[in-house]
């Protein structure tokens, strides 16, 4: 019951970790906009695609009220959401559309260093603080354990030195926080990163059509996000060892050069394209090797 809108909104994270990187993906997409001077709002120019700047939490429930079409957000957030919306009785109304391979991390469950860890019955009666309450619930429940829920919006690391809690349940990344706090990671909820999200159900026609055209696009510059385009030349004769040498390449364009048994190689590899692997398909033949970057791609 929100008035039709025929531009697509997209909400992203005004600042912080995935402000940036979401905003470079889509900016890839061929996406730009003029600023508004309060930058919540950018209008955009070169499609009819708006930005919404927010905060992330804000993010699936901007999707749920329509408010927003599609939004970039972490998946440890929109599974939260999700799962909160599922014991409140509510339908899940948002959905996970693409990982996004950007803003990795894990929701761990960690305890005190001097813990002598055995297994989740362990968390049997104790006290867990975590700032991610629906999606520790859901575990503690498929592991079969009675466990308190401590809920704090920040901070959680402290929690067990002030006494409020026995363990912790967060976001990970290199564990460096953890350590400084005398805990050590235990045990993997779920593995996170940035997520394209979208509506439960179809958007209308539409926004639908240009949602579908981002998708392309989005899976075209995924596509390339570590992808080169190596070019080189050998002879016939030497193919059978080069081209094991291509393994993660889309089938090679092959041309003939000349009537002797000189070939041109064009290889889209998806890949790292290291010093080392030029190095052995010189060694196997290959001649005048460039390594290009692939600006787009559209399948
Ligand atoms: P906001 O002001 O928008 O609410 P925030 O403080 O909640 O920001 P950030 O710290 O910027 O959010 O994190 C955003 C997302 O980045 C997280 O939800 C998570 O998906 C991802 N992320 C990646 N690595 C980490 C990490 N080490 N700690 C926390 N989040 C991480
Ligand atoms: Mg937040």
């Amino acid at each position: 019951n929100t008035p039709a809108r025929d531009r697509l909104r997209i909400a992203i994270q005004k600042s912080g970790r995935l402000a940036d990187p979401a905003r470079a993906l889509l900016t890839s997409c061929g996406l730009s906009w003029r600023e508004s001077r309060d930058r919540l709002f950018c209008y955009g120019e070169s499609l009819p695609v708006d930005l919404l700047l927010v905060r992330d939490d804000d993010i699936p429930g901007l999707i749920a009220e329509g408010v927003c079409d599609l939004g970039i957000v972490g998946r440890n957030v929109l599974l939260e959401q999700g799962y909160d919306r599922v014991v409140n009785g509510n339908p899940p109304a948002f959905r996970e559309w693409r990982a996004l391979g950007f803003g990795g991390c894990r929701l761990a469950l960690a305890v005190p260093d001097g813990w002598d860890w055995q297994g989740p019955e362990q968390l049997a009666g104790k006290r867990i603080a975590t700032s991610y309450p629906a999606s520790l619930t859901r575990w503690l429940a498929e592991q079969g354990i009675d466990a308190k829920v401590v809920l704090l919006s920040g901070s959680v690391e402290i929690a067990p030195r002030l006494g409020q809690a026995d363990a912790i349940c967060d976001l990970v990344s290199s564990g460096a926080t953890l350590a400084a706090n005398q805990l050590k990671p235990v045990t993997t909820l779920l593995e996170s990163e940035a997520v394209l999200a979208g509506p439960a159900e179809p958007l209308d026609a539409t926004r639908g059509e240009l949602a579908d055209l981002l998708l392309r696009r989005l899976d075209g510059a995924l596509r390339i996000r570590h992808s080169k385009l190596l070019l080189f030349q050998a002879s016939r004769r030497v193919l059978p060892d080069l081209l094991p040498l291509l393994p993660d390449a889309e089938a090679p364009t092959v041309m003939r050069l000349d009537d002797n048994d000189d070939l041109a190689l064009q290889a889209l590899c998806h890949g790292a394209v290291t010093w080392q692997r030029l190095e052995e398909l010189k060694r196997a033949g290959a001649r005048g090797l460039m390594v290009l970057p692939v600006e787009g791609m559209l399948a």
